[in-house]
């Protein structure tokens, strides 16, 4: 009798000729990143081994934990190394497999690396649909942000129907999905968020019920106005003086949801810890930090919690597209300055 089962596909290409150009990091940043940091170098893509497959990189994903990646020391994750291809997601096509999970003109989110071609494991390469929904938002609003965004959100936060959740980084990849699930949920939902523009966008395309401009507002003053019987959930994406800020206004039994400290991660000096912390003691409430990753064999569900929602037009998103690899150090800086309004992404090459 045939067997039936399907064969590992290998196709050689002519993968020596293939440049691959690739960001290495090559030293430990103090503060802000900088391209000195780096080095840009180029080698040929190389061929997948068993079970890997050589993917086109098409869009990248800049996330703000790259900066913690790149440091010596503890972390829910290794740092990378000086010299290895700087650590990111992507999103791409398959141009040669020694897998028989993956086929040629596959398109797979994977850890692909600041690089033009990545050879990855089959098994660590999620396909996509690209008839679904743009690339990018692969990346973003149906990818490891809004997942960060579900599983923190309803696993840690635990929202229930007429409480306030408050959101910040709101704008933001993971704050925006966060704001819509709770939504979702019948929550009154308050973003805060840096600037008129990026406040507008919350209210009036997310439809959180009010946003608080950070930079221009009096930010404890505007919680006690949009949050009158205090902040049931707190979904921290900055950390710093919002967090304090925030801490001072829980409701009873609070949930306040660790998933960032954005505003921490380029501190020359240590980071700064919460000063209002008796404010849990007070109100019986519950700090409690989370890693997206955690939450793997979970992530059908968030993935199809999301894409119910987006399907139900309950989702909305945006995404801030930087064109060329060679753009990486300068836009990962967007992130710490607040100059991204969405996902951020680099557009590596045309589809
Ligand atoms: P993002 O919100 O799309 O972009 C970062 C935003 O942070 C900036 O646009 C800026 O928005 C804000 N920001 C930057 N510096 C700030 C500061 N000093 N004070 C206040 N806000 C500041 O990024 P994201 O990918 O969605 O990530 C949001 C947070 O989630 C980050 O802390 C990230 O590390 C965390 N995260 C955690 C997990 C996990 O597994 N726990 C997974 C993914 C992401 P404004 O213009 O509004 O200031």
């Amino acid at each position: 009798m045939a067997d039936s089962r399907p064969r590992p596909v290998r196709i050689c290409l002519s993968m020596s000729t293939l440049q691959n150009r690739q960001f290495r990091l090559i030293a430990r940043p103090v503060g802000m990143v900088k391209r000195s940091d780096f080095e840009f170098t180029t080698t040929p893509a190389g061929e997948p081994g068993p079970g890997e497959a050589l993917v086109k990189v098409l869009y990248l994903s800049l996330d703000p934990a790259m900066r913690g990646w790149m440091n010596e020391g503890r972390s829910y994750i290794a740092p990378v190394g000086l010299g290895e291809v700087m650590r990111a997601g992507g999103v791409g096509r398959v141009m040669a497999s020694n897998d028989p999970a993956l086929a040629i003109g596959d398109t797979v989110v994977g850890m692909t690396g600041v690089q033009d071609y990545a050879i990855v494991k089959a098994k660590e390469a999620n396909k996509v649909d690209p008839r679904l929904a743009p690339l990018p938002r692969y990346l973003g609003a149906l990818g490891m942000p809004g997942l960060t965004a579900y599983f923190g959100l309803m696993d840690i936060g635990r929202p229930k129907e007429g409480e306030t959740v408050v959101v910040s980084a709101a704008a933001g990849a993971v704050g925006a999905v966060a704001g819509q699930i709770a939504k979702t949920k019948g929550c009154r939902v308050v973003g805060i968020a840096g600037g008129p523009a990026k406040c507008g966008y919350v209210v009036e395309e997310l439809g959180f019920d009010a946003a608080i401009d950070y930079k221009s507002e009096d930010v404890a003053a505007a919680l006690r106005q949009h949050c009158g019987k205090g902040i049931d959930v707190y979904f921290d994406n900055v950390g710093g003086e919002i967090l304090d800020t925030v801490l001072t206004q829980l409701a009873r039994h609070a949930r306040v949801i660790i998933c960032g400290a954005i505003s921490q991660y380029n501190n020359l000096g240590a980071f700064r810890g919460p000063r209002n912390y008796l404010s849990l003691l007070f109100n019986h409430a519950l700090m409690e930090g989370f890693v997206v990753f955690d939450y793997a064999s979970r992530y059908p569900e968030g993935i199809q919690a999301l894409v119910g929602m987006a399907m139900g037009g309950k989702l909305k998103a945006r995404e801030d597209i930087v064109e060329g690899l060679e753009t990486f150090p300068e836009t990962l800086l967007k992130l710490y300055r607040g100059e991204n309004f969405g996902k951020l992404v680099i557009k590596v090459a045309g589809e």
